[in-house]
């Protein structure tokens, strides 16, 4: 069987470091590695319509800015297949065959549209288009017949949605969509990457991230200001690692070299830890070295991403490509999903 990847995010907003350790870097590793026979790429246009309506302009000018942040961080187009979501038609068609195969209760229960309905104090006039992203969710992973979809760990409970449309749709109309796994990364800090405000997930709409695409000054503007533990307030009082968003970054981002380089003084993470534990190690130092870590990780891309943005009709290039591409193998699906559904009349 062939190993297919889909994954993407919602332009709504430049990507962020936890968009790149919960999913981007992996992206790149997965396409370098050559194990796949096609990856694609979405720029999920469509379903940020759904909690953006009113707001077109912002969702069609991230669609620029998520590419560039792409390119920016290795992804190919040599290699991957670059797709903008509302180029693909046939995702809506298949939506809304998959409706009829889930509850309202069944969409009720979703964990991650829960909070976000939520955070988007949505709790008395849900549009439609939300409430069900996560079928269409299910249309794009289907519709490439993906085997794999690396993603953060919000993204488990789309998951088990697909699947649990894949089951009823194969049990119903006979074997015709794939299952695909979800592929976590595999570091507990990068699963969900807090904000810099300390908040459990930093995210494009709660203003708690450090961008790509951010400058080396504001870059380091925002790790000097990062909330640590609020309970250490002189150098000399203990501090907290748990639940301290400066030591889940370092867990996410810090290697051994990074102390050799910027702070010899520790071998590595533990002995770092083990002296804010015990005291008399200030935030400052910490946020410090942390900035280093970050700023040796970003220079390359944000230098890259500038290099791409000189010739943004390039970037529509590739992107229409992508798109045509994406478009002919959904075509496919949507034609054997609706074989399989008799409803191929002509
Ligand atoms: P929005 O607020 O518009 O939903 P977002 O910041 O949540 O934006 P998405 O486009 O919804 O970003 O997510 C794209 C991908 O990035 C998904 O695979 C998601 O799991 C991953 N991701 C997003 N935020 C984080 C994070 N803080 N830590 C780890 N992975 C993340
Ligand atoms: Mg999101």
């Amino acid at each position: 069987m062939s190993k297919i990847i889909l994954t993407g995010d919602r332009p709504t907003g430049r990507l962020h470091v936890g968009h790149y350790v919960g999913s981007l870097k992996r992206r790149v590793e997965l396409q370098n590695s050559g194990e796949y026979d096609d990856i694609f790429i979405m720029i999920a246009d469509a379903q940020a319509l759904t909690d953006n309506a009113d707001n077109p302009e912002k969702v069609r000018q991230n669609i620029i800015e998520v590419a560039l942040d792409y390119l920016a961080c290795g992804l190919d187009p040599e290699k991957s297949t670059l797709l903008i979501q509302s180029q693909i038609p046939e995702l809506c068609e298949l939506s809304f065959y998959y409706m009829n195969l889930v509850t309202v209760s069944r969409l009720q229960r979703n964990p991650t549209v829960k909070s976000e309905i939520q955070m988007r104090n949505f709790e008395a006039s849900i549009p439609v288009g939300f409430f069900t992203y996560p079928i269409s969710q299910a249309a794009d992973i289907t519709a490439f017949k993906a085997t794999t979809v690396p993603v953060g760990e919000d993204q488990l409970p789309m998951l088990e949605q697909t699947k649990e449309i894949v089951r009823k749709f194969n049990s119903v109309y006979g074997d015709t969509l794939v299952e695909p796994e979800i592929l976590l990364p595999k570091n507990q800090a990068c699963l969900r990457l807090p904000g810099t405000d300390g908040k459990a997930k930093m995210s494009k709409s709660l203003n708690n991230c450090i961008y790509l695409s951010d400058s080396a000054d504001e870059v380091k503007k925002k790790v000097m200001s990062m909330f640590t533990d609020p309970n250490h307030l002189k150098v000399s009082d203990p501090g907290r690692v748990e639940g301290n968003p400066v030591f889940t970054y370092l867990d996410a981002f810090c290697q051994e070299h990074h102390f050799e380089e910027f702070l010899p003084e520790y071998a590595n993470l533990d002995e770092l830890k083990a002296h804010y534990t015990r005291g008399g190690l200030g935030d400052v130092k910490v946020k410090r070295f942390l900035n280093e870590v970050i700023q040796q990780e970003l220079e390359p891309i944000r230098t890259r991403r500038k290099e791409f943005a000189k010739d943004i009709p390039a970037i529509y290039d590739i992107l229409r490509k992508g798109s045509e591409k994406a478009e002919e193998v959904a075509a496919r699906t949507l034609a054997e999903v609706k074989a399989s559904m008799k409803i191929n009349y002509f």
